[in-house]
């Protein structure tokens, strides 16, 4: 544990320096439960979000994009059971007055051993208004899962692309939780983001689609990186199932804080829609024109945090090795992930004829990989340690050669592998090539 500690910290620090994670509003003290992303923070979770849009949407017929507003008209929130349910039992401590969720304690105070309060309801949605007027018709919340701005868009959905069944509406964004104990970095936070499915079926086919979801969630997690040994899946019972579903999976992850949800996979029945239907007043029925039934589709939900997912792939990429007999610590990210994926290099700083040469790779590098760095301070070995650092796959060093010392190795540059160390020669005219392959 003491161990996993230090893991935890070393990830946290290594965020912080490099410019991954930083507290949020760090100069004002911080702001408890929010993080702010840095520009290789920022990379990682685009990195994130890309593949999964790609995987789930964009190569796919059957999925619809959306990007509803965060803030929603508040009898949605009504339907949904938020307003009423979406509530923690918190209990307060007498002495310290501090407040926990009761399952985060074990009957004591976790500051002081004081003694606990009876627990309270306490709603977890962020409230805020809209108007200049503060009166309560004006009350609305900033949403706490992105799933029911896609149920409000079921219908819209259906009048402008008459899908058929199974399809999917997918969307990507913020949620808001007022959590009681933020804690453990980014795993609970108060503003994250989430990456959520809603696929509707006909009730007598969500089996299937559950189990085809079930894979394709699995094969998303290995892609992007998480240590496939470290994930498990629980099935979450009975009694613990949330009001609206009838199967939930739990996809769980070994963090260095223990084993806890990175996602979810529920079949919530047609529990929203009905929900909505009823609240909205309006007809969410799907006809179908084979059997000319109308009915409301049933719906399996992938629901994934991009957030918990940072963390995830953090967590499996660190490690710790020796490389010509020195220690040194990098991040196995796979080539999709890195935030950087080449980084060129200059041999030495002061001969310019080197930087000429190294600035004309970069630009060529970048126009068509976009995501390549520049280096050129300190020695050659700090600088493939800071690349290491940062999960950079690939450091391209022009030399003497290149220019033409050796006239055999002409306009070849070496180009090293960050996990071994090892180095190849090869003709900047391949380079475009060799790295557009390593995303394929
Ligand atoms: P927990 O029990 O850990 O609070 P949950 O079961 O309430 O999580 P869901 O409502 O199923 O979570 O949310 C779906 C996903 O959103 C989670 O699997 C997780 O990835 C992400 N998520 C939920 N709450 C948070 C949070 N406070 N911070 C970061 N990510 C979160």
């Amino acid at each position: 544990m003491e161990q996993n500690e230090n893991l935890m910290e070393k990830i946290v620090s290594l965020c912080k320096r490099r410019g991954f994670v930083y507290p949020g509003s760090e100069i004002y003290g911080g702001l408890a439960g929010f993080w702010d992303y840095g520009p290789l923070g920022v990379e990682l979770r685009n990195n994130i979000k890309d593949w999964w849009w790609q995987k789930f949407v964009t190569n796919r017929e059957d999925m619809y994009g959306v990007s509803a507003a965060i803030i929603m008209a508040s009898r949605a929130w009504e339907a949904s059971g938020h307003v009423a349910g979406f509530s923690d039992p918190l209990v307060e401590c007498e002495k310290c007055h501090k407040r926990f969720r009761e399952d985060q304690t074990d009957g004591v105070c976790p500051e002081c051993k004081g003694k606990l309060s009876s627990a309270r309801q306490f709603n977890m949605m962020f409230k805020t208004q809209t108007g200049a007027v503060e009166d309560s018709s004006a009350t609305v919340y900033l949403r706490p899962e992105t799933a029911q701005g896609i149920f409000v868009n079921f219908k819209n959905i259906l009048d402008s692309y008459h899908p058929k069944l199974p399809f999917g509406i997918a969307q990507i964004g913020k949620a808001f939780r007022n959590e009681i104990t933020p804690r453990d970095w980014l795993f609970r936070s108060r503003e994250f983001e989430q990456m959520e499915i809603e696929y509707f079926v006909k009730e007598e086919e969500w089996q299937d689609n559950f189990e085809n979801l079930r894979n394709e969630v699995k094969n998303y997690l290995e892609e992007v990186g998480v240590e496939t040994s470290k994930i498990s899946e629980l099935e979450v019972a009975g009694d613990d199932l949330a009001h609206y579903s009838k199967r939930t999976i739990d996809f769980e992850f070994d963090y260095p804080f223990g084993k806890k949800e990175l996602c979810g996979l529920a079949y919530r029945t047609n529990f929203d829609l009905s929900q909505h239907s009823e609240f909205s007043g309006k007809d969410l029925n799907y006809f179908d024109e084979q059997t000319g039934e109308k009915f409301i589709p049933h719906v399996i939900e992938p629901s994934l945090g991009v957030d918990r997912l940072v963390l995830a792939i953090l967590t499996s990429a660190y490690i710790e090795d020796e490389l010509g007999g020195e220690p040194r610590s990098y991040l196995k990210f796979n080539y999709k992930m890195a935030p950087i994926k080449v980084a060129v290099f200059p041999l030495l700083k002061n001969k310019p004829e080197l930087v000429e040469k190294a600035r004309e790779v970069y630009r060529t590098l970048k126009k068509e990989i976009g995501a390549v760095a520049f280096d050129d301070n300190g020695n050659i070995g700090k600088r493939y340690r800071r690349q290491d650092e940062i999960g950079t796959p690939y450091c391209v060093t022009i030399d003497f050669d290149t220019l033409g010392e050796n006239p055999d190795l002409l306009d070849t540059v070496t180009v090293r592998d960050r996990d071994t160390g090892e180095q190849q020669r090869m003709k900047t005219g391949e380079l475009v090539e060799f790295f557009k392959n390593k995303i394929s």
